[in-house]
């Protein structure tokens, strides 16, 4: 083919520009990505090879060399794995998917300096890092089961080249002219520090050589340096294969690092293997924070998957449940056949084994970390209680694990601590039965509505459901310990003893006869919104507030389906009047213009209360300002 140069599209420029320029420290893990690249290349020739067999008639000898040339200050990283073309040599490194471009520079935003470069490998631009330490880097490729060599230039400035080339063997070499500032990479035992550091598990043998003899080499010395250059810098053993008391925090740590891409420490390490039916070894990690996900919604999810030492994939969802995509690790299994593939698995005994053992083993880490680490669980769930939840719904079997897991802020406990369902239960007031909870869209506004005075003045706690998701979940949640849940701003609520509630009544039926006219009035300004007007047993301090009937839409639950863009039919709720309170038995006097506006206030500010929209604001303002010229 001729010889093209291309410019780097406009993101791919600017993105170039940001991780060379702008990331200052830790240059170092340039190496790590060329060498995760390798082994990943490494990995796509032996699967792809399980099917055809042609693709490793060269009986390949799996290794990654990382050649230096201290005279020339060239570093180069070579793999014999899968290769590249000239099309995938163009679309690899030419092109970044600009969701990835934009996410980055998002990330970058939002990170700290010094975290920068460990930002590089989550978006896929793990390549560019060479940039970093090189003025000038050139890919040459040739692809097992394609024709000829090719290869990839560019200095950055001035965009790069894709053209013919020539190669020895399969695989690819990527050759870094390194700067004049970063000429420690030519360094043997600088080179071995980073490998032991970042990439000793990766399971293909990763060898140093130096091209150029130092000067004044004696044969003696040539010898014994090539003696030393033959044994690998890496000690290649899978590392969840490893008595776990034998490996280091550190280790487990970069492991977890490489697998996610992510660049914080795990929250917790998983180490376990299954035995009995199905033996495999697993090695899971829980992350300390919700990663790219947040970016990139669409990044795959799994666990990687082992047969017998061949790497197989990790996207295969079908080893985790939904519920569970935060968690990140690598599961191992010889009682899998090696030529699996995703259809095969759907189905398969095995997986659906491994999948249970691996959500209870998940599970019961999250009850231990609970218990032991309060804190921690803590961080854990603000960042994945959203998705755990999810849980409820889809895993019948677990649901009772995941209930004892669940977190929510409480009218009655202080700004910022969550309570359990077991801690809810436990502080139970002496006669309460139920659960209470109410839905609103903010812990703020729920921690002020009216609908929770009832239950405050009786001792009764009121769990906050407050992420959008909770409510729909009230179904799921049914009941905990015995008990029912309870909306305190639904009809059929009651609170106190059975004493309480009587005298209540009778208090109750004395005011309606007196408020009757009243109530008639309201009702009728008001029969397009609510359904009926009645007297309240839930309110202490405020004059009114809106109840949903027993078994209709909740306010929060319209809100949801406008917001899917579903036509939520129009819901009319029961206005409740607190009869022992001031302003309702001023507005008994009332009559004319002057009672049409009082209503109309009495109704918005209900509205207001609890979170919700006032249907006609400007005319709740003007109101609002006549009445306080008043
Ligand atoms: P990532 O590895 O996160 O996908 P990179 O920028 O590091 O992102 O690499 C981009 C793509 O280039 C890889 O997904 C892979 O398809 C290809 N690639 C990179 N290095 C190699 C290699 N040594 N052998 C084969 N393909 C490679």
């Amino acid at each position: 083919m001729e010889k093209k140069t291309s410019q780097f599209k406009a993101e791919i420029a600017e993105m170039l520009d940001l991780v060379v320029n702008s990331l200052y420290s830790k240059k170092e893990i340039f190496l790590r990505e060329l060498i995760s690249n390798a082994s990943d290349a490494i990995d796509k020739a032996k699967f792809r090879a399980l099917t055809d067999k042609t693709l490793i008639a060269d009986n390949p000898d799996w290794k990654i060399e990382i050649a230096v040339d201290t005279s020339a200050k060239t570093l180069m990283v070579s793999d014999n794995g899968i290769g590249m073309d000239a099309e995938e040599l163009e679309n690899n490194l030419g092109t970044i998917a600009s969701s990835g471009t934009k996410a980055f520079r998002k990330a970058l935003q939002s990170e700290k300096n010094a975290d920068l470069p460990e930002l590089i490998g989550q978006f896929g631009v793990g390549f560019y890092a060479a940039f970093m330490v090189a003025d000038k880097v050139r890919v040459v490729s040739k692809k097992r089961g394609g024709s000829g060599a090719f290869q990839w230039e560019s200095d950055m400035q001035g965009g790069y080249t894709v053209g013919d080339s020539d190669r020895d063997g399969y695989g690819t070499s990527v050759m870094i002219r390194l700067k004049d500032d970063q000429t420690e990479f030519l360094d043997r035992w600088r080179v071995a520090d980073l490998v032991k550091k970042y990439s000793d598990f990766i399971a293909y043998p990763v060898r140093f050589r130096r091209v150029d003899a130092p000067a004044g080499e004696k044969e003696e010395d040539r010898r014994r340096r090539e003696e030393d250059e033959a044994k690998p810098l890496n000690t290649m053993v899978a590392l969840w294969k490893r008595p776990k008391k034998d490996v280091k925090k550190e280790e487990y740590s970069e492991f977890y690092k490489h697998l996610s891409r992510d660049w914080k420490e795990p929250l917790e390490t998983i180490p376990f293997s299954g035995e009995g039916a199905v033996e495999f070894k697993a090695l899971l990690f829980l992350p300390s924070e919700a990663g790219m996900e947040i970016y990139m919604p669409q990044t795959k999810h799994g666990l990687s998957l082992y047969v017998r030492n061949v790497f197989i994939g990790d996207d295969f969802e079908m080893l985790l449940p939904e519920y569970l995509r935060f968690v990140k690790g690598v599961v191992d299994s010889s009682d899998l056949p090696l030529n699996v593939s995703r259809e095969m698995l759907q189905d398969d005994v095995v997986i659906a084994k491994i999948k249970s053992a691996v959500t209870g083993k998940i599970l019961s880490t999250l009850e231990d970390l609970k218990k032991k680490n309060a804190d921690g669980y803590r961080k854990f769930w603000d960042s994945f209680g959203a998705v755990l939840k999810e849980g409820l719904r889809t895993d019948h079997a677990n649901a009772d694990r995941i209930k004892q897991l669940l977190l929510y802020p409480s009218a009655r406990s202080e700004a910022g601590r969550l309570v359990s369902l077991g801690e809810y239960v436990k502080a139970m007031a002496p006669g309460q039965a139920d659960i209470y909870y109410l839905c609103a869209p903010k812990v703020e506004t729920a921690r002020t509505s009216p609908h929770l005075e009832q239950a405050l003045r009786h001792k009764c706690d009121v769990l906050l459901f407050c992420d959008p998701v909770d409510e729909w979940l009230v179904d799921s949640l049914g009941e905990f310990e015995g008990k029912k849940f309870s909306d305190v701003a639904r009809g059929d609520v009651q609170f106190g003893t059975e004493t309480e509630r009587e005298a209540e009544k009778t208090a109750n039926e004395k005011n309606a006869a007196e408020l009757k006219p009243l109530m008639d009035a309201i009702g009728k300004q008001l029969e397009d919104d609510v359904s009926e007007v009645r007297l309240s047993t839930r309110l202490a301090d405020s004059p009114a507030c809106l109840v949903a009937a027993a078994g209709g839409f909740s306010p929060a639950m319209e809100r949801m389906l406008r917001a899917m863009n579903k036509s939520a039919p129009k819901v009319k709720r029961i206005l409740e009047l607190n009869g022992s309170h001031p302003l309702v038995a001023k507005m008994k006097g009332l009559e004319g213009d002057a009672l049409k506006d009082a209503v109309d206030l009495l109704y918005a500010q209900a509205l207001v209360a609890e979170g919700s929209p006032v249907p006609d604001p400007a005319r709740f303002g003007r109101l609002l300002v006549s009445l306080m010229m008043k």
